[in-house]
């Protein structure tokens, strides 16, 4: 149980906010006046994730804040049910909030108290979407021009069991524009590719040389990914719907994924610069973002935009994601 044996740490106030395009923030702040910033976006299901943030909120409030993995552990192992993406993702809200808060508190950022850095730039891709064929050598070339040297597009739109081979060979030559731009590519498959057609796809993809594909088939299917590994030589990353160490577990003890990929997601109409400060922290030189060196998260959020924004889009539905049907009426993965 946590004690306050540290006043000015004492978690005196969690706040969330639903922000556009589909952002949930969580902004902590503790006795001392030290605020932390969280996010813990599940888009598409906010307002399950609020309910959990309340619960969490009813818990937490008045805990040394400074006692991370205790609070986590609490948080995680003192009720019956757990894991699983809403609990996490609330969960994950509060915890990080929680780092920035520590690495402000002692002035460092967060990976100086996880280790230190063991590099100095991070190589990063930019998202250019994929649904939309067409849009998808102007976003690459786009991309490029931002300084990127790697983009990440979605293989396929809405796919049937086992669908029209034409829908292969066009994503195909869409992965084959994109890479003729001197660009390295990811290929999302979404989970949207059923395994008929994903074995299709990831052996036409093969010599193309795709960085990676990503959930080529959904990630209840351990054992059928695993399978899938060993058919082809392209590198296979998974983890965006996979929430804790033990979701991971299944895929590493059947060596069945070469990244462990967390959460990233893209946006339209608000983006990672939007509530941040100084967006300079994320610029992109030659492909690569430098290691961010302010304390904490290393990042300013712009508290007034954040709440200015928060209060005008508290009346309005959140973010919903699309609903894909086939000609036969049938439902599609999106
Ligand atoms: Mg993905």
């Amino acid at each position: 149980m946590s004690t306050q044996t540290h006043l000015n740490s004492k978690i005196s106030n969690i706040e969330v906010f639903r922000l556009p395009p589909r952002w949930l923030f969580v902004r902590v702040e503790t006795d001392g006046g030290l605020v932390g910033w969280g996010e813990a976006t599940l888009e598409g299901h906010t307002e399950a994730i609020e309910g959990a943030l309340c619960a969490i909120r009813e818990t937490f409030l008045g805990w040394d804040g400074d006692r991370i993995q205790d609070i986590w552990q609490h948080a995680y192992r003192s009720r019956f049910y757990r894991g699983g993406p809403v609990l996490m993702s609330a969960l994950s809200g509060l915890d990080i909030a929680l780092w920035d808060i520590k690495g402000k508190k002692l002035g460092v950022p967060i990976w100086q108290l996880l280790g230190g850095k063991i590099r100095d730039r991070v190589k990063v891709y930019g998202w250019i979407g994929g649904d939309s064929p067409q849009a998808v050598v102007e976003g690459a070339s786009l991309r490029k021009e931002q300084g990127f040297t790697a983009v990440k597009m979605n293989g396929t739109g809405a796919l049937d069991w086992i669908d029209s081979p034409t829908q292969l060979s066009d994503a195909v030559a869409r992965v084959r524009d994109v890479r003729a731009l001197g660009l390295d590519v990811g290929v999302d498959f979404h989970g949207r590719v059923h395994k008929g057609m994903a074995k299709q796809l990831a052996k036409l993809l093969e010599p193309l040389q795709p960085m990676f594909i990503e959930e080529p088939l959904l990630p209840t299917q351990p054992e059928e990914i695993a399978d899938l590994s060993r058919m082809i030589s392209t590198p296979i990353a998974l983890g965006e719907r996979l929430y804790t160490r033990s979701d991971f577990r299944p895929y590493l003890e059947r060596r069945a994924i070469d990244i462990a990929q967390p959460d990233m997601h893209y946006n339209k109409g608000a983006d990672l610069f939007t509530y941040v400060v100084d967006p300079s922290v994320f610029a992109v030189k030659e492909g690569y973002v430098n290691a961010p060196e302010g304390p904490g998260l290393g990042i300013e959020i712009n508290e007034a935009l954040v709440r200015e924004t928060a209060a005008q889009y508290a009346t309005e539905k959140p973010w919903r994601n699309l609903v894909w049907y086939g000609d036969d009426g049938s439902l599609r993965e999106w």
